[in-house]
C-alpha cells in the first residue's frame, strides 16, 4: 500500500528559552502543505528500507531513518514478528526546515499499523509519534493546527479558506540543532519570554483573510537561519519585491515559503524567484491539506 503525507510551515514559530531537557519551550502554528513525500510498504521478511528521489543520497539507510524507526517502533509495541519493506519516495526537500523526516515517520507509522493489522487507535498514533519526533503528531494530523511543548502537543486551529504557497528551494540543508544554537548564541543571555501566538495570526486564519496572514507571518528561527545562511534574506527580498504577501522561513530553514493571493499570483512569485536565480528550485502548494493518508489499498 501507499501512504502519502505532507510537507508542513510554521505560519508562526516562536520559540521559548532552552528547557532543562535541551529542548526549547515552542509555540508554533503548523500547516501542512500539498508537497508531499510518499511510503510504499510491502509485507517482507525484515524490516527494511529504500530511497527514491532527487536528494535520495542524502536520506541515512540505516536506523537513524524516521520511517525506519517508525516500524521498529510499531513492530515492539504491537509484537509484531512480521516484516515490511518501505519504499521512500522523497518530493519533500531534506533538511530543508518543512519536517519531511517526520512526514516519512508518520506515514510509516500508518503504513505498518493498516499492513500489520494492529488495529492502532489515532491517539496510539499519536502517542508513537510523539516518541519519534516533535513534527512527526503533526505529520500525522495535518491541516492547520496550534503546537506548544516541544510542538506535539497539537489543537487544531480554527482556520478558513485555502492558501496559495511558493516555496523557494536551496540546494543544501541546515541543521535543526545548529539553528536552534544560534539562536540562543545571538539571544546572549537576555531574557526570553514565554512563546505565544499572536492575536493578528489567529484573526487572519479564522476569517480566511490572506493579506492579512501574510503580514502575520513570524518565525524567532529566522534571524538564526539568516546568520548561518546570508542568502536566505536575498530569497526573502525576491519574494516580497515580486509582490508576496508575506515571506518566511520555514521552520529551520533554507526552504523560504511565500504567501500569494491566488493561483496567477503563485505563478508570477514562482517566475519572479526562478528568474532571479536566487532559488535552486521553486515549488507551487496550496494548504491546507489532510495528514497521512493511505491513497492506495493493499492488493489481495
Ligand atoms: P526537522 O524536522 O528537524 O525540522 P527538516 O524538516 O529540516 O527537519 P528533514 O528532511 O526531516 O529536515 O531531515 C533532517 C535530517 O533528518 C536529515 O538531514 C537526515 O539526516 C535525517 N533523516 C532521518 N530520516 C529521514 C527521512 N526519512 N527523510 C529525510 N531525512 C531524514
Amino acid at each position: 500500500m501507499t501512504v502519502r503525507a505532507p510537507a508542513k510551515v510554521n505560519l508562526e514559530l516562536r520559540v521559548g528559552p532552552p528547557r532543562p531537557d535541551g529542548y526549547h519551550e515552542l509555540a508554533t502554528v503548523f500547516h501542512a502543505v500539498a508537497l508531499y513525500d510518499e511510503v510504499h510498504a510491502v509485507p517482507a521478511d525484515e524490516i527494511t528500507l529504500t530511497v527514491e528521489g532527487s536528494q535520495a543520497e542524502a536520506v541515512p539507510r540505516d536506523v537513524t531513518n524516521l520511517a525506519l524507526r517508525a516500524a521498529l517502533l510499531v513492530a515492539e509495541r504491537v509484537g509484531v514478528e512480521d516484516g515490511v519493506h518501505l519504499h521512500l519516495r522523497k518530493g519533500i526537500p531534506v533538511a530543508g526546515g518543512m519536517a519531511g523526516g517526520s512526514a516519512d515517520a508518520a506515514a510509516a507509522l500508518v503504513a505498518c499499523d493498516a499492513l500489520w493489522h494492529c488495529g492502532l487507535s489515532r491517539d496510539d498514533l499519536h502517542e508513537l509519534a510523539a516518541e519519534l519526533g516533535s513534527d512527526v503528531p503533526f505529520s500525522l494530523l495535518g491541516g492547520t493546527a496550534i503546537g506548544t511543548g516541544r510542538g506535539e502537543r497539537l489543537t487544531p486551529a480554527l482556520a478558513r479558506g485555502e492558501y496559495h504557497w511558493v516555496v523557494a528551494l536551496a540546494d543544501h540543508g541546515l541543521s535543526t540543532p545548529a539553528v536552534y544554537g544560534e539562536l540562543d548564541r545571538l539571544r546572549g543571555a537576555g531574557d526570553v519570554p514565554e512563546p505565544e501566538i499572536s492575536d493578528a495570526l489567529m484573526q487572519a486564519l479564522r476569517a480566511g483573510d490572506a493579506p492579512a496572514l501574510g503580514a502575520a507571518l513570524a518565525n524567532d528561527l529566522e534571524r538564526a537561519a539568516c546568520s548561518l545562511d546570508p542568502g536566505l534574506r536575498r530569497t526573502l527580498a525576491v519574494g516580497r519585491q515580486a509582490g508576496a504577501l508575506g515571506g518566511i522561513v520555514s521552520g529551520s530553514g533554507p526552504s523560504v515559503v511565500f504567501l500569494t493571493d491566488g493561483p496567477e499570483h503563485a505563478l508570477d512569485v514562482a517566475v519572479a524567484l526562478t528568474a532571479s536565480g536566487v532559488a535552486s528550485g521553486v515549488r507551487r502548494a496550496i494548504g491546507p491539506v489532510a495528514g497521512a493518508r493511505i491513497v492506495e489499498p493493499a492488493r489481495s
